[in-house]
């Protein structure tokens, strides 16, 4: 350690990570394998780093260890991005080196980016179980679902704890409560070689090539109402770790030119009752009952396919009520479905009531409007053979507006319980543009020397988030971005 011109703490490494979720953890260690000199810095202390890692179960979109989940690349590619321009987006098909520059920084879905998640998600986790982690298929709280999926045995705070022991091992330096402010560039090529970064005891400088990976804007309000409008004011990072997310590897990015991708006017919504502090209290019982709002009326589909495919487009429409907050009415027929309580995440009672009345009186909304929903909802229910659970069954509603597509059976014996549901914020869409080598791409389409991005920061999704992928492309890039760092400054073995 020197001091540097301005008097500042000046610490000399190859490779600066930033972040220690996933994709810092994994492309710190990939960097320090590859013979780097490795530092990451977490603005949170030891005791409460890893963001939104930490935090998560964590599920991988895979099939079994070898392979990804059916569909995993379609998905991601054909999720809405708006009405790209033709002429500009067909070079996707041409060979990468006759892609015009503004292709190469346009504002969607690069499907070689999605490629490369796709052929290195298996060799990734076989190198994280190489480092003592265990991925088995484990319950999901979904009660139907449209794709397969594993997770680490532990969660993301196994990841946290089992990674950063063996960045430990691998001699990565880490640098806690140091908040990485900015990014340092060569006066001469322009070159990023390091951040500027601020501690308890005062600024510092770390100094070599940098891997951003310090998660979404989640937790920055001001940036949050910047690119969300009103409805940051009724969402709220879905755990704890994502109010240390506040947008400053954005920030510092894009001060350089850095282009982007990903939805900047959507989050990742997940529906959860207000109510609860716990990390992700969630609420996807919807399916099996009926969504109101303050006025006491329905406003949704609540069953339009499984539920892990279609809650973020619902919560979306909760989050457009009065407040921000949906109520689920459930009867005791409902929660007479098998496993309906494992899509009950909130450590909080529901509210009952042995009439509708008594449930409006206690919920707030006003009891004649309730009965009146209830009662039109349940005249509007089929016949109620062929109910099954287990998969989207068919029973839809008949001359309902909205209509519920599938589960539809009366709501009529009481005691009826009910949840508060609001959209709580689990990462940002819109982030950096990045290559399917996990460099940043600048405004003109060129890798922007000496930076690299993984994780949440990076852009990906646009209009719906395809489930179980953060994780996975958080470790897969992060593991890219690391050892192509270290690579740019040892060099590439012979
Ligand atoms: C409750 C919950 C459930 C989830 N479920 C799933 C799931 O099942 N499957 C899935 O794929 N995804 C899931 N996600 C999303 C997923 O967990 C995250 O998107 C992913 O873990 C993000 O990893 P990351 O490394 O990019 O960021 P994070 O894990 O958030 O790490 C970012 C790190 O950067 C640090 N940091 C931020 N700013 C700075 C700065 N300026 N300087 C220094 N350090 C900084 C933070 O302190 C943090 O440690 C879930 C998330 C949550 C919270």
């Amino acid at each position: 350690m020197t001091r540097g011109e301005v008097d500042r703490e000046v610490h000399e490494y190859d490779v600066v990570v930033v972040g220690g979720g996933v994709a810092g953890l994994t492309a710190a260690c990939s960097a320090a394998e590859h013979g780097a000199r490795v530092a990451l810095v977490d603005r949170a202390t030891e005791s409460e780093t890893g963001g939104n890692t930490r935090y998560t179960e964590a599920f991988l979109r895979m099939a079994s260890l070898e392979e990804t989940a059916d569909g995993l690349e379609d998905t991601l590619v054909e999720d809405f991005m708006g009405h790209p321009d033709p002429s500009v987006v067909h070079e996707a098909a041409a060979p990468v080196e006759r892609r015009s520059a503004l292709y190469r920084s346009h504002h969607v879905v690069d499907p070689d980016y999605v490629a490369e998640l796709a052929a290195e998600a298996p060799g990734t986790l076989a190198w994280m179980t190489g480092h003592g982690m265990r991925f088995d298929v484990l319950p999901t709280p979904f009660l139907t679902t449209s794709t397969t999926r594993m997770a680490p045995v532990g969660g993301g705070l196994a990841i946290v704890e089992t990674m950063g022991k063996a960045a430990r091992g691998l001699g990565v330096a880490f640098h806690f409560e140091t908040t990485a402010r900015a990014l340092l560039t060569d006066p001469g090529d322009g070159s990023v070689v390091g951040v500027a970064a601020s501690t308890p005891g005062g600024p510092v400088e770390l100094r070599g090539r940098v891997v951003l990976a310090s998660g979404g804007y989640q937790g920055n309000a001001e940036l949050m109402a910047r690119y969300h409008g009103e409805r940051a004011l009724t969402t709220r990072p879905v755990a704890r770790g994502g109010n240390y997310n506040k947008g400053e590897g954005l920030e510092m990015a894009l001060a350089l030119g850095a282009a982007t991708a990903g939805s900047f006017s959507l989050f990742h919504a997940e529906p959860v009752d207000p109510r609860s502090g716990e990390p992700e209290a969630a609420i996807f019982c919807f399916p099996h009952g009926v969504l109101v709002n303050a006025a006491g009326e329905r406003f949704t589909d609540e069953a339009r396919g499984p539920i892990d495919a279609w809650y973020e487009r619902t919560t979306r429409e909760i989050q457009a009520q009065e407040r921000g907050v949906a109520w689920v009415v459930l009867d005791q027929q409902s929660l007479a479905v098998p496993n309906l309580r494992a899509g009950i995440r909130t450590d909080q009672p529901p509210v009952r009531g042995a009439t509708l009345a008594e449930l409006a009186a206690r919920i707030g909304v006003p009891a004649d409007a309730l009965e009146r929903t209830v009662a039109a909802y349940n005249a509007a229910c089929p016949d109620p053979a062929g109910f099954d659970h287990r998969s989207p069954d068919g029973l839809a509603t008949n001359g309902l507006v909205p209509p519920k597509s599938n589960w539809a059976r009366p709501l009529a014996e009481g005691p009826f319980e009910a949840y508060p549901v609001m959209a709580a914020n689990v990462f940002t869409f819109g982030g950096l543009k990045t290559t399917a080598a996990a460099e940043v791409v600048d405004r003109d389409g060129r890798p922007v020397a000496g930076l690299w991005a993984a994780g949440e920061l990076t852009g990906l999704y646009y209009s719906n988030y395809t489930g179980s992928t953060s994780v996975l492309r958080g470790a897969t890039f992060g593991r890219i971005a690391g050892r192509e760092a270290a690579r740019s400054v040892v060099g590439a073995p012979a």
